[in-house]
């Protein structure tokens, strides 16, 4: 594999692009826009979904439609913006129907997730639900037993899975116990862990 071939020596803009021309895996067929993720490029925090919905295939950007605005309110409960984070998905292009990507369709995005994750550093990983929870942290336990535990990774990165937004539109419930509730419990670790190890660097300081 020479340079051109290898997306670690890309920067986050030559990647972009590349990705954008990507036809690695079949969901290159059916997608609107690929959905290759934004935010602080700098981030202490990055968070890791599954794959685009309708709405973010039509718009090319990430957690953007309803899933996306719970998302922000879960962030918005502990004082986290959209500016100090970066968010991506396991695949970049929309699985038909919003199914879960098939595992030769991770396997063919990895590469980009890993190269995100390099480029990026953060510190901490949130994952968003089961799938990029296994995909990052195989055999990892079911997302109800392992949510908001802080789970050592590569290179000092920890990871802590948390519900995906779509599940708490699924179960409005705020009672104690409820998905809600625990999202809200796990976002306030979140947000202590990264009050004591982050460097704190918003898109206005880069
Ligand atoms: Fe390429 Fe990933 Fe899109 Fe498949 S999902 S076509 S590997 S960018």
């Amino acid at each position: 594999m020479n340079h051109t071939d290898d997306p670690y020596a890309l920067t986050l803009e030559a990647l972009e692009e590349r990705v954008n021309r990507c036809t690695q895996c079949p969901l290159s067929e059916t997608r609107t826009h690929v959905v290759f993720g934004e935010g602080n490029a700098q981030a202490d925090l990055m968070l890791v979904g599954e794959g685009p919905g309708e709405v973010e295939d039509n718009t090319g950007h990430p957690f953007v439609g309803p899933a996306g605005h719970k998302l922000d309110d879960v962030l918005a409960s502990v004082g986290i913006s959209r500016a100090e984070i970066y968010i991506t998905n396991v695949v970049k292009c929309r699985p038909p129907g919003n199914r879960v990507p098939a595992k030769k369709e991770m396997e063919a995005c990895d590469p980009y997730l890993e190269a995100q994750i390099a480029l990026i550093n953060p510190k901490l990983i949130v994952t968003l639900g089961n799938t990029p929870t296994q995909w990052l942290v195989p055999g990892a336990g079911g997302i109800t037993h392992i949510h908001g535990t802080f789970i050592p990774w590569r290179g000092g990165i920890e990871i802590v899975p948390m519900f995906h937004p779509s599940y708490l539109l699924r179960y409005p419930s705020r009672s104690k116990g409820s998905p809600k509730y625990l999202t809200w419990m796990d976002i306030k670790k979140v947000r202590e862990w990264l009050d004591e190890h982050g460097r704190n660097r918003s898109s206005d300081d880069v």
